[in-house]
């Protein structure tokens, strides 16, 4: 851009050069013309009147030339006389003989038109003098009477000298102008486009990326207003990409964190995005991108689902169960985005599963309520119809309906206690406990049955123990419950002993009996409601099938755990444990305690 101006500039000065050269040397040409013209005309006149003057009346040939030989010396031109007949009397340039052969000249267009028009010039060049040479005549009166014509010549080049001088400082002063042209112009150049320069490396930062460069340029020139407005456009660029990113890290983090699976998938079926959920779900590796859905989601069901998606330009849904690592049941919805989908997967294996849990609750409450229903209906049906009176039955009938009745109860409350430790309504009392202080309650309890079932009980519980801070009702019924299943499941002579330990954090209580044991596969489900290992041995046994239930979530409630192992036929064991009190904890919890 600078070599174009500075070009520019140089290229103008020289035009003007040119044109004021070519007007200069033009005009200066014509002047020097006229001038020349104008002082052949004054000496033809000055000649012309000192010949008339001077020749005599009978003048010849010798007289002429010498007079006019002699004006020559003085005048540095070329002087002829010719009679009206074209004849040559005299010439500066011929002498003698050489003179009477010179041509007639009377063709000569200065001659004619000085003997027409009383004044006559012309330019040609002239073998004699071997020169251009301009031509001046005019008629050679004497008393108003026509003698001849004097002509007077000079070579054009004597009138070129000042053209030429005129040349050589022009081309001087061009020189000179040039320099300071070009040396202006790097100036002019420099300041012009320094501005430009800075604001191209700007624009170069701006789209490398560095979209937070400024450009500042305070003129009120049109370079300043495209700086500033540059400028505001840069600002704009900035302010959009960072609501563009700000959008795009939202939309992430939306689909990072969404729960549902969401794919998109092009017109081929083939996938283009996913989020993390449906990378989780579908097992997807991190090269995914481009490859088949229906690859990865070998189910034509799918295939059909997409299908009926872009042949109706409308949203399509389908349940199906995806076998991955993880079967899940899902809900899926694709819906058409322009040229692509938009595949959102819901996983309802969980609801599904609580559906069924559901309905199998209220299965076996139905079950569990309607046995001793029955059982106590059949008897006050059966004391009605006459044994009341029957005092040998009537009596072991009304006792029978007590104990249903009784067990109906630690149902209700059972169900009542496992709903609200569930519904997480249970309003814990924490308090700090040592173990060892739940050995006398629970003694309290079972102590008698103990006996009546030929039990050995033994509390191997360490008195050094940190404390827990639990709410000790809930804790006392967490202990009951599995001290009651070991004595149900253990024959007599058997042994119960309840033992704990700690470790990094937590105090672990182990309740362990030499029972029945319980299968291994049955392990895992021991703790859901309703839950009995062998529905007939359990029948013998009294039981709702809720106490692990409850259990477990007494121990959820304080941030516990519980657990079982078991070998059958020799005894099981089941293991608590409480997180150690931390002083901090029981600072807040005392605090916070009703
Ligand atoms: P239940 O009221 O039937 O005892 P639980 O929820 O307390 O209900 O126990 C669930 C099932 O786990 C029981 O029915 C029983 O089959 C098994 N079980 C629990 N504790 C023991 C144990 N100590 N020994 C053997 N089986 C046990």
């Amino acid at each position: 851009m600078r070599t174009r101006l500075i070009l520019s500039y140089v290229l103008i000065s020289l035009a003007t050069l040119c044109v004021i050269f070519v007007y200069l040397h033009h005009s200066l040409k014509q002047m020097s013309d006229e001038q020349m013209v104008s002082e052949l005309d004054m000496k033809a006149r000055a000649f012309s009147e000192y010949l008339s003057n001077t020749l005599p009346t009978n003048f010849s040939y010798r007289t002429v030339d010498e007079l006019v030989d002699k004006l020559d010396t003085e005048n540095f031109v070329r002087i002829t006389v010719i009679d009206p007949a074209g004849s040559v009397w005299g010439d500066t340039a011929y002498d003698g003989d050489a003179l009477k052969e010179m041509d007639n000249l009377q063709d000569r267009p200065e001659i004619q038109s000085a003997l027409a028009r009383s004044r006559g010039d012309a330019t040609r060049y002239s073998d004699i003098h071997d020169t251009e040479m301009r031509y001046f005549a005019i008629p050679l009166l004497r008393e108003n009477q026509l003698i001849g014509v004097c002509r007077v010549a000079q070579p054009v080049h004597r009138k070129d000298g000042l053209v030429k001088r005129f040349e050589s400082i022009f081309i001087l002063a061009a020189v000179i102008g040039l320099a300071s042209t070009l040396v202006l112009g790097l100036i002019a150049a420099k300041i012009i486009t320094s501005p430009i320069h800075r604001f191209l490396r700007t624009a170069k930062l701006i789209a490398d990326g560095r979209v937070s460069m400024q450009v500042s340029n305070n003129s009120a020139d049109e370079l300043g207003r495209l700086t500033r407005h540059f400028s505001q456009m840069a600002d704009r660029v900035k302010h959009q990409i960072q609501e563009i990113s700000q959008e795009r890290d939202r939309l992430e983090a939306i689909l990072a964190n969404m729960v549902e699976g969401v794919l998109l998938i092009d017109e081929e079926f083939a996938i283009v995005y996913a989020n993390p959920a449906a990378v989780l779900m579908l097992d997807l590796t991190a090269e995914y991108r481009g490859h088949p859905l229906i690859e990865t989601i070998r189910d034509p069901r799918l295939q059909e689902l997409l299908t009926k998606s872009r042949d109706t330009r409308e949203s399509a849904f389908a349940e199906l169960k995806l076998a991955g690592s993880i079967e899940r049941e899902t809900e899926i919805t694709a819906v058409p985005v322009v040229d692509e989908y938009l595949v959102v997967i819901h996983d309802v294996s969980q609801l599904r599963k609580l559906e069924r849990v559901r309905v199998d609750f209220v299965t076996n409450v139905s079950h569990e309520i309607r046995t001793p229903l029955t059982s106590i209906q059949g008897f006050a049906e059966t004391l009605l119809t006459g044994a009341l009176d029957d005092s040998n039955t009537n009596r072991r009938f009304v006792e029978k309906i007590f104990q249903q009745s009784s067990e109906l109860s630690q149902l209700v409350t059972d169900l009542l206690d496992l709903s609200r430790l569930e519904s997480g309504m249970a309003t814990l009392s924490l308090e700090s406990c040592e173990l060892g202080g739940f050995r006398a309650p629970l003694m309290n309890l079972f102590g008698p049955v103990f006996d009546d079932a030929k039990l050995i009980f033994d509390w191997e519980v360490p008195d050094d123990l940190p404390p827990v801070l639990v709410d000790k009702r809930l804790l006392e019924h967490a202990f009951a419950n599995l001290i009651d299943n070991a004595i149900k499941y253990t024959p007599p002579g058997g042994k119960i002993t309840v033992s704990a330990g700690t470790s990094e954090s937590e105090v672990i209580v182990h309740t362990r009996d030499t029972g029945v044991g319980i299968p291994s596969d049955m392990l895992p489900r021991i703790f859901e409601r309703f839950y009995r290992v062998d529905k007939a041995r359990s029948s013998e046994v009294r039981g709702t099938g809720l106490g692990l239930a409850i259990a477990k979530h007494i121990l959820l409630q304080h941030d516990g755990r519980i657990w079982a192992e078991s070998v059958l036929g020799e005894g099981s064991v089941f293991h608590f444990a409480l997180p150690v009190q931390q002083i901090e904890t029981t600072v807040r919890h005392e605090g916070t305690a009703p």
